[in-house]
Order: structure tokens, then C-alpha cells, then sequence
């Protein structure tokens, strides 16, 4: 039987002073969930730092050496929009472990969640976006590595395209292919104005990255990802959860994966400052229960990261995050 998992530590709080990122946000959900009843003490476990072994699954060695002797150049520094300090290092290692651990515990539970994580904008060589491991990305390699998984699919429901996520996976297989070689649009009158879904073929993948994000929004370069779904501004909750139905029964008719990660970003939420979808808390939620149910329907295990989250009223982003445990609590009855 199913339990309520949720790995969390009081040191994801990322050290960087005053930031549109809000660095409380993961002590906020913790204290939320408890506060509401949604979670015991009990269903919270505590991450070890992932080793830089397991880093290095993902991540050059020049880079982790950066990251570690403190060397990155002034451009690598401002790329990654954080501050540097060996702090933020030690929080970006631990969100690794929570992601290491949250999909061990999905393995052998149906369901896990990391209360963090969710880093998708980190590249093998530099950071980005405020990202600078990707914790995700880390996690498939090391059960990859342990035998416990041979394929993933990540379903990134953040507001931002996971452009780390696509590199680091498309880099593998489809090196040398034309890219992107396909590109469709639904047929008139069953979609949003302007959106779209880029497939693009990736024989015998590894990893199946599925991408929902706002076209006109960070990053300006989108490496292409397994499936892309572009949705135009403002897009809101009704187009949306088709366009995500859509991306994951193609998504699934053509990849099989052992393991979901869902990267459930709060920024496509209407009041976020920067993201430029119209989603309702509702909707949000009724995103979050359409991943489960349909992984759930599938016997696929999906382990849950949250990745951005920028509302005006940083209670929004804390309750949008707080009601993906609850998506999973109902879907799975936990
Ligand atoms: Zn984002």
C-alpha cells in the first residue's frame, strides 16, 4: 500500500538575499502542509547531499570543480541569476539527494514527492535561470545507473520551457539528427489560437522529455525537447488541460517509461510575475491530478519536484505547491 512520501530538508532554502526567487518558499510548503493537516511528521523524510559522483552523472567535471573552488567567471556567475557562495552550493547538492531520494522512495511507493527541486534550467557545463544542478536530471541517471529504471519521461508543467532538461537528453541520442524535423498543429477549432506541439523523433530515447510552456517567455533559446507544447499568453485552465492531455497520451502512446518525473512548477499560475499564463489555483490543482491519475491509470511511478513559483502573494505559490500534494493524496489515496 501507498504512503504519503515527502522528502524535505530546512536546508533547501537557497541563501540569496532579496530575489524575485522566493528562497522561504520550501520551509513555507513544509510548515503549510503540517499546519493544514495535509502531512505528518512522520511522511517527511530528510535528504543527504547528493555525492559528486552522482553529480557528475549529469555535470563536467570543469564545472563541478567551478562550483566547488568557487572559480566560475563573472559571465557564468551572472548567468546563472543566483549569487555565488559554497552555501548555495551545499543547498543545490542537497536538492540533488532530495530528488535522489524522492525517486527511490517513488520507485518502491507509486508516489514521492521532493518539497524542492526541480532545478530545469541547469546545463551539463553552467547554470542558468536560477538553476544550477539539475536535481532531475541527476536522480534518472543515478537509478539509471543503480538498475532500478532503464527509461524516464519528465512532464514539465513549469511556465518556463525545461531547456536544461531537453539539452541534456536530446544530447545523447539524437546527436547528428536534423532538428526539430516535425512540426504539427492540432486541427482548427480544437485549440488555442497559436499554439502548438513540436514532436521530435529521438529513436530508442532514454529519457522522453515533455515540455508545456509559454512561448513567449524565458529562455529565448528552446532546445527541443521530446514533445514541446507552445502556448500563446494568457493561455487558461480549460486549454491548458487539454493541450497537457494531449502532450501525455502522445507522450505515452509512443515511450514507456518506468518512472514520471513531474516538474510542477507554480508559475503558470495567473498572478505570477513572471510567467504570462492566465491558470487559476483551481486549475493548477486540476493539472496536478491529471498527471496522477493518468500515471496512476499506468502503474507508472512518478516522483513530484516543484521548480518555479513567483506570485505576487508568495501564499499563492506556497498553497499551489502545497495542493500538488494534495492532487496526489486524492489520485493515490494516501
Ligand atoms: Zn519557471
Amino acid at each position: 500500500m501507498s504512503t504519503l512520501k515527502l522528502v524535505y530538508s530546512d536546508g533547501y532554502y537557497l541563501p540569496i538575499g532579496a530575489h524575485v526567487f522566493p528562497a522561504e518558499k520550501y520551509r513555507l510548503v513544509h510548515e503549510q502542509l503540517l499546519k493544514d493537516g495535509i502531512a505528518k511528521p512522520a511522511d517527511f523524510v530528510e535528504p543527504q547531499p547528493a555525492s559528486d559522483q552522482d553529480i557528475l552523472l549529469v555535470h563536467t567535471q570543469e564545472y563541478v570543480s567551478k562550483l566547488k573552488n568557487g572559480t566560475l567567471s563573472p559571465f557564468e556567475e551572472a548567468q546563472m541569476e543566483v549569487p555565488y557562495s559554497p552555501e548555495l552550493i551545499r543547498a543545490f547538492w542537497l536538492a540533488a539527494g532530495g530528488s535522489i531520494k524522492a525517486a527511490e522512495l517513488a520507485l518502491e511507493n507509486g508516489i514521492a514527492f521532493n518539497i524542492g527541486g526541480g532545478f530545469h534550467h541547469a546545463f551539463p557545463d553552467h547554470g542558468e535561470g536560477f538553476c544550477v544542478i539539475h536535481d532531475v536530471a541527476v536522480a534518472i541517471r543515478r537509478m539509471q545507473k543503480d538498475g532500478r529504471i532503464k527509461r524516464a519521461m519528465t512532464v514539465d508543467c513549469d511556465v518556463h520551457h525545461g531547456n536544461g532538461t531537453a539539452a541534456i537528453f536530446a544530447g545523447r541520442d539524437i546527436a547528428g539528427l536534423p532538428l526539430p524535423s516535425h512540426t504539427f498543429r492540432a486541427k482548427p477549432g480544437t485549440s488555442p489560437d497559436k499554439s502548438s506541439i513540436r514532436v521530435t523523433p529521438n529513436p530508442e530515447p532514454d529519457v522522453f522529455t515533455i515540455s508545456l510552456h509559454q512561448a513567449n517567455n524565458y529562455p529565448a533559446w528552446k532546445p527541443p525537447s521530446s514533445i514541446d507544447v507552445n502556448l500563446p499568453d494568457r493561455t487558461g485552465d480549460a486549454d491548458y488541460l487539454k493541450w497537457l492531455d494531449n502532450a501525455l497520451s502522445s507522450g505515452l502512446r509512443q515511450f514507456e517509461p518506468d518512472l514520471i518525473c513531474y516538474i510542477a512548477g507554480a508559475d503558470p499560475y495567473k498572478e505570477d510575475q513572471l510567467g504570462g499564463l492566465s491558470l487559476t489555483i483551481e486549475g493548477l490543482k486540476k493539472r496536478d491530478e491529471l498527471v496522477f491519475r493518468v500515471a496512476k491509470a499506468r502503474s507508472i511511478p512518478v516522483m513530484v519536484t516543484y521548480a518555479g513559483g513567483y506570485a505576487r502573494r508568495v501564499e499563492d505559490t506556497v498553497t499551489i505547491h502545497s495542493n500538488t500534494v494534495v492532487a496526489g493524496k486524492e489520485i493515490f489515496q494516501l
